[in-house]
């Protein structure tokens, strides 16, 4: 039987919809007539795009069927467009149909859209190029997501998030998820599950908080940690639930270890170099530094909501060696100055020690510099010393990984309890990823 993979994205809007939910129609749809091969997809692209939708997500099912491509391509088509947001002049879905294995240069594309920005013209020219079926709705941004979450096949570290969807009447209303539940949830699944809760404010973080499909998600490690979680919360106008195999909580955008004099507007990057100069704090609270490689400088900045980066970040000193990782956002009328927005901050080198100029022994006072390399000179009795002193500091700052709380987390970042977690397989057995809630097929 005939093997494809069906990626799709920018189904969603702002406001509206959710790429996700079309997926699990489609799951709905496809389960009896198709051999699922994986999970179901997840793929975050590039969290720095600036016309992305709201998480940048976008989906792939990778099936065997007996089924054709037209009609698989007519059933998607069908699907997007009952759900997607028509009021929404933003969304341009994108619907691609792969058959056989998935080919290295696809695999190169999906890579490179987690990191970088590419455009309409490359996705259509490597579809043709590799016989992609595709459609797209209005201009065709969804064409380069529906290529990359097909070429991102997750053979390396993943995850797993368990979403429930309500019921299309209730798409405005409050949630019903009981915190109480979730807390339990939590504790009962830690380390498995991530994400659920921040602990700082007492926010639920499993619920958005659109008029979306979506009731709540939990993301996890393992399939069965999910369907377990599922049974611990109470809710009520859940529809259905679907289990998704994803990059999320990865860190999987944050591959493109770049130079200074490399970097172009909207990509994540990470970047290794030193501190050129003493961090600025400027209004709002937001840390700004100059960090310096081989090739250039740059501005880093930590915003109020990065948290624990923007505190390691004001404790900084010139020729600490860091490395610095987020988006790279050029500044409003002067695109050629580029700013890194931190999303995650690793000190390396701590300087320990400063030069300065000699105290004089006579008089216990600083000596003056008498000019570059110069020597030093006391001011009050004229003695003079030829070398600075090196005098230790006592730093507050520590070496480690930083990052914002979880209520400010993106989608791909990786959670600091899955250090050391990473997983170095493709999927898990698949099956049960599907079911409605309170029907006997639930878990
Ligand atoms: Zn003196």
């Amino acid at each position: 039987m005939p093997i494809y993979h069906l990626g799709i994205d920018d189904t969603d809007s702002l406001k509206r919809g959710c790429t996700t939910y079309v997926g699990a129609l489609l799951v709905e749809r496809l389960l009896p007539q198709a051999t699922f091969l994986d999970f179901p997809n997840l793929i975050r692209l590039n969290p720095n795009i600036p016309w992305k939708s709201r998480g940048n997500a976008a989906i792939c099912l990778r099936i065997s069927t007996p089924m054709d491509c037209d009609y698989l391509l007519e059933l998607a088509e069908e699907v997007v467009e009952e759900n997607r947001d028509r009021q929404d002049e933003k969304n341009q879905p994108g619907i691609a149909l792969l058959e056989g294995g998935v080919p290295k240069s696809l695999k190169l594309f999906g890579r490179r859209a987690l990191y970088d920005v590419l455009s309409v013209e490359d996705a259509t020219s490597l579809a043709r190029e590799l016989g992609i079926y595709y459609r797209t709705i209005k201009g065709g941004r969804g064409l380069v997501g529906a290529l990359a979450a097909i070429g991102n096949t997750l053979e390396g570290d993943h995850t797993y998030e368990l979403i429930v969807y309500r019921k299309k009447e209730t798409w405005d209303g409050q949630r019903q998820v009981d915190r109480e539940s979730v807390v339990e949830m939590d504790q009962g699944t830690y380390p498995y599950t991530f994400n659920n809760l921040d602990y700082e404010t007492g926010r639920v973080l499993i619920t958005p908080h659109g008029s979306d499909p979506i009731l709540f998600g939990v993301r996890g490690e393992y399939p069965s940690v999910l369907r377990q979680a599922l049974k611990m919360l109470k809710f009520s106008g859940g529809e259905m639930w679907v289990i998704y195999r994803s990059n999320q909580g990865t860190d999987a955008h944050l591959i493109n270890n770049s130079a200074v004099a490399e970097l172009r507007p909207y990509q994540a990057a990470v970047l290794e170099g030193k501190l050129m100069g003493t961090p600025k704090v400027i209004r709002g609270g937001h840390a700004i530094a100059e960090l310096g490689d081989a090739t250039g400088r740059i501005d880093i900045a930590a915003y109020e909501k990065s948290g624990e980066i923007q505190k390691v970040l004001r404790e900084l000193l010139p020729g600490d060696r860091v490395r610095a990782y987020g988006g790279v956002i050029p500044h409003e009328g002067q695109p050629t100055r580029l700013t890194l927005n931190l999303e995650k901050l690793e000190v390396l080198e701590l300087i320990t020690a400063v030069a300065r100029s000699p105290l004089c022994g006579k008089c216990k006072v600083r000596m003056k510099a008498k000019g570059r390399n110069k020597g030093y000179k006391c001011e009050k009795c004229g003695l003079e010393a030829k070398y600075s002193i090196m005098e230790s500091l006592d730093r507050k700052a520590k070496k480690g990984v930083f990052l914002p709380p979880s209520r400010s987390v993106r989608h791909l970042t990786k959670p600091l309890q899955r250090y050391g977690m990473e997983k170095s397989w493709g999927s898990d057995s698949v099956h049960s990823f599907f079911g409605f809630i309170d029907a006997k097929d639930s878990p």
